[in-house]
């Protein structure tokens, strides 16, 4: 008798395993980077992005999660292994070629079977110049192993459910290299100007060339799209504003990763005024995530009006001092982040999961929402 109540203490504590007809979105926290595992609703898995940024000279990083015992890449591959039913990847997604998105790649797919693998620059990886850089090369020996597709914005079959359709289950491709869905059919605009109209300063950078999407399941909408950017650098040209491009295209969603991990160039106005999220997750890794001018509009209702949410993966202290009191109103600023949607899409939940160790434990629990 003592035994089954510990047991059910026990269960109480961890995270249920997914089950048919919900929608799992695993916000992975290893400090180096990136990793966002789905589990939609027949089972399909999908991995966007498996980040690993080395630590930079000089520069005081956070400390990787749970410990230095292992490679980032790896504690993804387990994070998966043990997260899915069987140790297989349908997709994975690459939203750009930064270290922080795609570094712990390599040790993903020697751990796990990968069906396809999606990115910006295949077949030819020369946009919006030949992508003749060490991280790349290494990148592609990698994927070359790979069924490889490039990414087509404006699509909405190019990731499906593979085991058996869900009704209003939906991926919208929204970007790739400055081509944009218009909101309509599968029409697409290009924001980024003819490239031999450009000064070399100007060219279109790696993270506005990001990868996005919107996943929509019944009344529920999560958007993600990499470091797509919505504040050009000051005396830089109003085109390399990948957020106001797309803001109207669709929206309002309920969940919002901010992108650029939230930069001090991410989450404009106008971007939030059109998202209207009851949730924002912020993929930190470096004291500068979020900039303290993010992290003020994301939480003022001059933004737009109603309640919100901001769960942070790993929100570091000298951050926090830098924002002052305004941090303490964060939901969680520490532990892998887990939205849970019901079958059929009507409500989520939000888990924050322990990142110090494999345990699984649920250190709070937020919810339910109800999907808009
Ligand atoms: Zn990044």
């Amino acid at each position: 008798m003592i035994a089954t109540a510990a047991l059910a203490l026990l269960l109480l504590q961890v995270l249920v395993p997914w089950s048919d007809g919900e929608l799992d979105i695993h916000h992975i926290s290893t400090g180096r980077g990136n990793a966002t595992l789905f589990v939609l609703p027949d089972g399909t898995s999908l991995l966007v992005d498996a980040g690993a940024r080395p630590a930079s000279p000089g520069f005081p990083e956070a400390p990787s999660r749970p410990s230095d015992a292992r490679r980032p890449g790896e504690w993804i591959a387990r994070y998966i292994a043990r997260t899915l039913p069987e140790p297989k990847l349908d997709y994975v997604l690459v939203t750009h070629f930064h270290d922080d998105h795609m570094g712990g790649l390599a040790d993903v797919v020697s751990a796990l079977e990968i069906d396809k693998l999606l990115d910006r620059g295949w077949p030819d990886y020369d946009y919006p110049r030949p992508l003749d850089f060490e991280r790349v090369r290494a990148y592609r020996r990698v994927a070359e192993k790979l069924d490889v597709e490039a990414f087509e914005p404006g699509s909405n079959d190019q990731i499906v459910l593979k085991r058996r359709p869900y009704p209003k289950f939906e991926i919208q491709n929204l970007t790739a290299n400055g081509v944009y869905w218009s909101g309509q059919g599968d029409e697409t605009r290009e924001q980024f100007p003819a490239l031999d109209t450009l000064a070399d300063e100007d060219y279109p950078s790696e993270n506005m060339s990001s990868l996005s999407f919107r996943l929509r399941y019944g009344a529920f909408d999560y958007y993600t799209g990499g470091d797509l950017t919505g504040i050009p650098n000051v005396g830089h040209p109003d085109w390399q504003n990948m957020e106001k491009a797309i803001a109207d295209a669709f929206g309002p969603v309920d969940v919002h990763v901010v992108n650029h991990h939230g930069s001090i160039d991410s989450a404009s106005p106008e971007f939030l005024a059109a998202l209207k999220p009851r949730v924002h997750i912020i993929p930190a890794h470096s004291a500068t995530h979020p900039a303290p001018s993010v992290l003020k509009r994301l939480l003022s209702e001059r933004a737009y009006e109603g309640p919100r949410d901001v769960f942070i993966l790993q929100f570091r202290e000298p951050t926090k001092a830098a924002i002052g009191p305004r941090a303490n109103q964060v939901k969680s600023g520490a532990g892998h982040v887990i939205v849970r949607v019901a079958p059929g899409g009507g409500s989520y939940r939000v888990f924050v999961v322990s990142d110090a160790d494999e345990s699984g434990t649920v250190l709070a629990e937020h919810g339910p929402y109800r999907s808009q």
